[in-house]
């Protein structure tokens, strides 16, 4: 009797000891977007033409000491070393239409709330999403769905420097916590830096009117992963293409370079937290490109502005199986984020029959 009750035990034990490690086992995504940097810069570096232009450049020198290399491979380098010491050994980088891989959107808008919208929920939607209005989207984004799953629900979070962000992810709706444009941190038990961001963050003022600077973004988000740890956290950066509008090329390479390090600074906290440590997988990507020709489409993009679809995808992490610098012909899609990321995630589409391929980038 006395042996059968213990051995009932262990059963039991041994139940409820797997189920909880097979729950805190599940994977941990971190997907980022950069807003409007082009593939141009991603996998070249600054640019010649550009980087040497006082109608772009304040102080051109400076510059071209800071970011100009001899050859490209070098000024990528000088502009993101992470992605190119670290990301290059680790992951693999899609998008450079010089040596045949491509990747592009598949929304003809080309600009932002098109772009993120097809990112986050696999589809392009060119007939309700055609502008940057503050309009809660009809569409779910995979934020959504995995905050209804059991196994993420309270557990996604979203961070973002543009304000139009709580519409796209249908904050009210989805119940995924966005904390984006000029918000500062909520709750009950807020950090001391959280306290001090939220301090600072009306006293150093952004120059634009809906995106605050990446800094408080990234702080933001950093801090509460640290406290509260969510499985899927999304961080969209958006200085870059701001600064591009703005016309400051010198501003726009700066932020690209700033990002490299925070994105850095996110992975070795990553590595070195026991609940993320060599369970997370980083997906990164744009919303958009812009142009290059004539030389003053830099600044812009939009259906109008040749070659704006072109973009790129970045993945690193425990799915993702390593090749560097994609060296081969191949098309690819921002439309395949989603699906991918759910994938990562353990989840399915809602509506896996409409749903794009999986990129092709897992460990096999
Ligand atoms: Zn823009």
């Amino acid at each position: 009797m006395m042996k059968k009750n213990i051995l009932l035990l262990g059963i039991l034990l041994f139940m409820m000891a797997s189920g909880i490690s097979q729950t805190n086992e599940s994977d941990k995504v971190v997907l980022i977007t950069l807003d409007g940097l082009r593939w141009q810069e991603l996998f070249s570096g600054a640019d010649p033409k550009l980087m040497a232009n006082s109608e772009y450049v304040h102080d051109t020198l400076k510059l071209k000491k800071r970011f100009w290399r001899d050859s490209p491979e070098e000024r990528r380098k000088a502009l993101m070393p992470f992605f190119w010491s670290e990301v290059t050994r680790i992951g693999r980088l899609h998008g450079n239409r010089e040596l045949g891989s491509k990747v592009d959107l598949t929304n003809s808008m080309w600009f932002s709330y098109p772009g993120y919208n097809e990112i986050l929920t696999g589809t392009a939607d060119d007939k309700r999403i055609n502008s940057n209005d503050k309009i809660n989207n009809p569409n779910t984004t995979i934020l959504e769905i995995a905050n209804k799953d059991s196994n993420y629900a309270g557990k996604v979070a979203a961070f973002a420097s543009w304000d139009v962000f709580p519409y796209i992810v249908n904050e009210s709706r989805s119940g995924v916590p966005v904390n984006a444009g000029f918000e500062t941190a909520q709750g009950p038990k807020l950090t001391e830096r959280e306290k001090f961001l939220n301090v600072l963050q009306p006293q150093i003022p952004s120059p634009w009117g809906s995106v605050r600077l990446d800094a408080f973004t990234h702080h933001y988000a950093m801090e509460y992963m640290k406290k509260s740890h969510p499985k899927f956290v999304y961080i969209a950066y958006g200085e870059t293409d701001d600064f591009a509008h703005d016309g400051n090329y010198e501003a726009y390479l700066n932020s690209a370079n700033n990002t490299d390090k925070f994105i850095e600074k996110l992975w070795n906290f990553v590595q070195a937290d026991p609940f993320y440590k060599d369970r997370t997988t980083f997906i990164i990507t744009t919303d958009h490109g812009r142009g290059t020709e004539p030389l003053e489409t830099w600044r812009h993009h939009g259906a109008k502005i040749k070659d704006a679809g072109e973009v790129w995808i970045i993945a690193f992490g425990k799915q993702i199986q390593p090749v560097g610098e994609s060296q081969k012909e191949e098309q690819l899609y921002s439309d395949q984020i989603a699906p991918t990321v759910l994938k990562l995630l353990g989840l399915s589409p809602e509506n896996s029959d409409k749903s794009a391929k999986l990129l092709p980038i897992f460990r096999s």
